[in-house]
């Protein structure tokens, strides 16, 4: 069974590309535009990971984490938080709302998937990209870069 990465982000273009980029790699996504249907999907899907968006209509993503990790089942899901702000504190801010790490905006494609492989260490059946898998000797290779994206809240 493919592991289930989840990803909430209200920009249409951010979240494809991490869904691409996270495909490519052998993982499966699950997608969700706002806070509260992110709450619902981590809820239901119990994903092995999930990556978060901190500017978003509704709730936002120091709200998703505060719940999360309220949650005694879903604190146990790896946070990442994904974020354009680039301000002194913002780190602390988001590692206090609840966030086990961050990626800064925009998404680097060459280092996306190998940036959350942190988090992924524990999950078993996680794709490596370091070390050749044995059933399927395909090509692990990075997909071709876009054009760099915009900073986008
Ligand atoms: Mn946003």
């Amino acid at each position: 069974m493919p592991v289930r990465i989840l990803i909430i982000e209200d920009h249409v273009d951010n979240l494809e590309l991490m869904s691409y980029l996270l495909k490519a790699f052998g993982y499966e996504t699950l997608a969700a535009g706002d806070g509260l249907e992110g709450l619902q999907l981590a809820e239901r899907e119990q994903p092995a990971l999930i990556i978060c968006d901190i500017q978003l209509p509704g709730i936002d993503g120091y709200e998703v984490a505060k719940r999360l990790k309220h949650d005694a089942q879903l604190r146990q899901i790896p946070l990442v938080g994904i974020t354009a702000l680039a301000m002194v504190g913002d780190r602390d801010r988001v590692l206090q709302a609840g966030f086990d790490g961050y990626i800064p905006k925009p998404i680097d494609p060459e280092s996306f998937v190998q940036q959350l492989d942190p988090y992924l260490l524990k999950t078993p059946g996680a794709p490596s990209h370091d070390a050749p898998m044995t059933s399927e000797p395909a090509s692990h290779d990075a997909p071709p870069p876009r054009e760099p994206m915009a900073p986008l809240g």
